[in-house]
């Protein structure tokens, strides 16, 4: 049983004010694993003000003063690579292979930051004027649960490259995970303050971040309702924010596919992170005259995604977080299959053979419409629905038609024409032929999914004021 009681402040782990506590459940046996002394308003303050007295001097920081933090922090997590992947695996229920790819994609981003930072123009001038970029001065990064790592790694990387001073405040569901990269930043000693951690709830902590006047920007990922809220009560403060929110992402699988790779890399799309995924191809679209040939090809391809223990890895689909995620995904189903959707594979209920812990079984609908509730709203669990269509206007009609527009995929053989229908997709990201990635490329959504982009220059780019100075 493990313990944590307390948080990173000022250079320091410092015991906890805050006296709620909190038990850690493992998702794939629901026993209880450890505890958390959660924070308070008042470990969230002396957070904040550690933040704004180590901005006083950091961020007048140097161009190559933060390339040099971020080399250190690259060291320092990816000495640390084998033990944040098995605190994320046993914590959360990540399945080993995908969740060694999350951190290492949190460890580079230390590197690409740096890439990024060296690359920026800083200073422009033109006659008498000089137009520099500044730090927006002490971020409050909040995240989510299901790749704490990444988040972490990613807004802090982003944070330090633009001059700033942050304050973080990790899912609680992530307390673990939390603790072990804690630990690994303490190793790249940074100036104090620099990187404080408070670890408790949301309306607790998240909300003190959002209401205080010495925080000036929030970097915040999480859901919708959240989002909104954090956009609302940060307006008092004239809160800078960038919101990574939700998403009901469509694959369209084009007619010229060739489905023995297309249909793989749908189901890849669908249930990765065990399809507690914001990016999750969660609506795929098909051609009405290749319907059949495609249920077959989902029936084939579903045997390699099997359910399981995730830290073996031969296993796809681990348990989903928690109870809570765990009645939603079931709910879903049900809803589904209420609304007339029909269950090609899996519906509701636990995997065979697996009684005890949060394990749902990977779900494909077909006959659905993109009216039914599980075609609009984000299920955030492995449940997949496919949609026909008659052309490749209505094919991008439909994928367009959601509040969400984070991210979208295009399969098909003719890559004119599959960049053709990616460039009309209301979507921050468009991949074709499958998943992929680019730290270098912007991340975010488009209308309910969020408000602003993370990676490369536009990541730091959100930390960012521009201060022009005008001589006479
Ligand atoms: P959530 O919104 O419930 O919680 C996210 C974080 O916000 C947590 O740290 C939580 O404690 C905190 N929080 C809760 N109430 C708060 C408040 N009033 N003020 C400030 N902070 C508060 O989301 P979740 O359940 O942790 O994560 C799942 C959601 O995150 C899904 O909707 C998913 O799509 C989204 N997500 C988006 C991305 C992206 O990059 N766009 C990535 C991963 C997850």
């Amino acid at each position: 049983m493990k313990t944590i009681t307390t948080h990173y402040i000022g250079g320091s782990f410092v015991e906890s004010h805050g006296r709620e506590m909190m038990n850690v459940i493992r998702p794939v046996d629901s026993q209880v694993i450890g505890r958390v002394t959660l924070a308070d308003e008042e470990d969230t303050r002396c957070a904040i003000a550690a933040a704004k007295r180590a901005f006083a001097t950091y961020g007048r920081s140097t161009k190559e003063e933060r390339a040099d933090i971020l080399r250190r922090l690259h060291g320092a997590t990816s000495a640390r690579l084998d033990e944040l992947t098995a605190a994320m695996v046993e914590e959360y229920g990540g399945v080993v292979q995908f969740a060694r790819l999350i951190v290492e994609s949190g460890v580079n981003a230390f590197p690409a930051a740096e890439k990024a930072l060296q690359e920026m123009e800083w200073t422009r001038n033109w006659g008498k004027t000089t137009v520099t970029l500044e730090p927006v001065g002490v971020a409050g990064l909040i995240t989510a649960w299901n790749a704490n790592a990444l988040f972490i790694c990613l807004k802090l990387a982003s944070a330090v490259a633009a001059g700033c001073t942050v304050v973080i405040k990790p899912s609680e569901l992530s307390s673990l995970q939390t603790q072990v990269l804690i630990e690994a930043l303490h190793e790249a000693k940074l100036p104090n303050g620099l990187l404080n951690v408070v670890t408790g709830l949301g309306h607790v902590v998240g909300a003190e971040l959002v209401r205080n006047p010495d925080v000036d920007k929030i970097s915040f990922t999480g859901s919708v309702a959240v989002g909104e809220s954090i956009m609302r009560d940060g307006a008092a403060t004239m809160k800078r924010v960038t919101l990574e929110l939700g998403g009901k992402s469509p694959t369209i699988l084009l007619d010229d596919a060739d489905l023995a790779q297309a249909i793989p890399a749908a189901l890849v799309l669908a249930f990765m992170n065990s399809g507690q995924a914001c990016a999750a191809g969660t609506r795929l679209l098909v051609p009405k005259g290749r319907l059949d040939a495609v249920k077959q090809a989902i029936r084939d391809a579903m045997r390699a995604f099997t359910v399981g223990d995730p830290g073996d890895p031969k296993i796809a689909v681990g348990p989903m977080v928690s109870q809570k995620q765990y009645d939603q995904v079931q709910s879903y189903i049900r809803k589904g299959i209420e609304e007339g959707a029909e269950v090609l594979v899996g519906g509701e209920g636990r995997p065979q053979g697996l009684e005890v812990g949060y394990f749902v079984k990977p779900t494909v609908f077909v006959n659905v419409t993109n009216d039914m509730t599980i075609a609009r709203e984000e299920i955030f669990g492995p449940v997949l629905g496919v949609i026909a269509y008659d052309s490749e206007d209505e094919a991008i009609s439909i994928a367009n038609n959601s509040k969400y527009g984070l991210h979208a995929a295009v399969l098909g053989t003719d890559l004119q024409r599959a960049r053709r229908v990616a460039s009309q997709l209301r979507a921050g990201r468009v991949v074709i032929n499958g998943m992929t990635d680019d730290p270098q490329a912007p991340w975010g959504g488009f209308k309910y999914s969020g408000v602003g982009r993370e990676y490369g220059r536009y990541g730091i780019e959100a930390f960012l004021e521009t201060r022009a100075i005008l001589e006479v």
